[in-house]
């Protein structure tokens, strides 16, 4: 099995060549050269998702150097549980925050580092956050002896809880507090990878999502809650998805393309709403990002618009599969209000956006994905449900270690500096 660019103008890779790469030298992402395609037989007598996991992406590693590692590597990344809960008939929840970091992002991060232990070569993660993805990729690469990380986040424009998750590694990990917005911090790792000097010496690796090794990965708790849900209700279901860079979105859309039991998928975005506009004009125009209370999805120029046009290049046969809605704070916040007090379930705002999508579709056997566990954006949902939310025990270990990170400027130069 071969990856290929979706601007086409790159060799195409084996899996682990293009999670070592990143985006691909055309400028392009990495996408399958052709789906397998799977049945619900092929799943029998399968039940966890680390067995589903290694069954659905097998056939990506066919060919390729880590494929007699691929069950350790499942049984590595997914070792936390993954809940699919029916809150009444006809809704349900699919929890993936259930990991060391309390956000999904565990899910794609964990996979990669693991894909990387059994690779040879010493390496840099450069990472830029603007608050879930950093936690997830220092959780998931602390104390691996050949990689070291740089996180790289918007001083004073984290969340306190989510800045802790950033600082309180040490060891392998450094926290690099940059003056400016998220926007500066994603510059200078940019600027940082097109060094091909500096690249090359420091063994430069992207960790966010327009790596498939960290994408790929999220495809597999698509086919167990579509298998569970299935077995469970005798029907495919369909799912809301908190949408954001459009990473969880098209591992939604690539589980269905595989043939698993995907009935339709539901991009719930917040205010920046260049997807939903997308689906309404067939124009793709980006925006400039627009700070909202679902802090995670501020993204006005998703990356993995590619990867979603590269699958379904033609408008109708994407708008047979998938649509988008925009969710304004307001929205989220009367949802996260309404779900508190009715159902006594606490929703995290960006899960809040999905739970608003599903009130408004009439068809049965949605599922809303829970993208984060709602203690870490206490803030927010606290004042709004009026009690307080009860911290897991993953993120209370992490609230109570030391924190340390440095300052620089939003300059390439003080990066460099402060990493020699
Ligand atoms: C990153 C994130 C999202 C958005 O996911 P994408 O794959 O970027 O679309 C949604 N919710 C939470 C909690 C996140 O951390």
């Amino acid at each position: 099995m071969r990856f290929h660019s979706t601007r086409a103008a790159a060799p195409a890779l084996s899996f682990s060549e293009a999670i070592q790469t990143g985006l691909a030298p055309d400028g392009g992402l990495y996408v399958p050269e052709i789906f397998p395609t799977l049945t619900v037989r092929d799943f029998d007598g399968l039940a966890s998702w680390v067995e589903i996991g290694e069954r659905v992406l097998e056939p990506f590693f066919h060919g390729d150097r880590l494929r007699s590692h691929l069950r350790d590597i499942c049984r590595e990344a997914f070792n936390f549980p993954l809940a699919l809960r029916d809150l009444d008939d006809d809704m349900s929840v699919l929890e993936l925050f259930h990991g060391p970091t309390a956000a999904f992002k565990d899910v794609g991060a964990r996979f990669l580092a693991s894909c990387i232990a059994r690779l040879p070569g010493r390496r840099t993660v450069l990472v830029a956050t603007s608050g879930d993805t950093g936690g997830a990729v220092a959780a998931a690469f602390h104390e691996h002896p050949d990689v070291k990380v740089v996180v790289l986040f918007p001083l004073g424009k984290v969340s306190p809880r989510q800045q802790q998750q950033l600082t309180c590694w040490g060891g392998n990990i450094r926290a690099l507090a940059v003056r400016g917005d998220f926007d500066d911090c994603q510059c200078l790792v940019k600027t940082a990878f097109m060094d091909s000097e500096w690249s090359e010496t420091e063994g430069l690796l992207s960790a966010n999502s327009i790596n498939l090794g960290r994408l790929l990965p999220q495809t597999v708790y698509y086919a167990a809650a579509g298998l569970w849900y299935l077995r469970r209700h005798g029907k495919p279901p369909a799912f809301i998805v908190p949408t954001g860079n459009l990473g969880n979105g098209v591992a939604a859309l690539w589980a269905q393309r595989m043939g698993l039991p995907v009935r339709e998928v539901a991009l719930a975005c917040n205010a920046n709403c260049a997807v939903p506009a997308f689906f309404h004009t067939g124009a793709w125009s980006p925006q400039p990002t627009i700070a909202t209370i679902a802090n995670a999805m501020d993204v006005g120029n998703p990356s993995n618009m590619e990867r979603l046009r590269a699958l379904h290049p033609e408008m109708a046969m994407l708008r047979q599969v998938a649509r988008a809605f925009s969710i304004s704070d307001e929205e989220i916040k009367r949802t996260i209000t309404s779900f508190g007090s009715g159902s006594h379930e606490t929703l995290c705002p960006h899960t809040a956006a999905a739970a608003f999508v599903r009130e408004r579709l009439a068809s049965p056997h949605w599922v809303i994905v829970a993208t984060a566990h709602p203690a870490k954006f206490e803030l927010v949902v606290e004042p709004l449900i009026k009690r307080a939310v009860a911290v897991p025990p993953c993120l209370a270990r992490l609230l109570e270690l030391p924190s340390s990170f440095e300052e620089i400027d939003p300059t390439f130069a003080a990066l460099t500096e402060a990493l020699r």
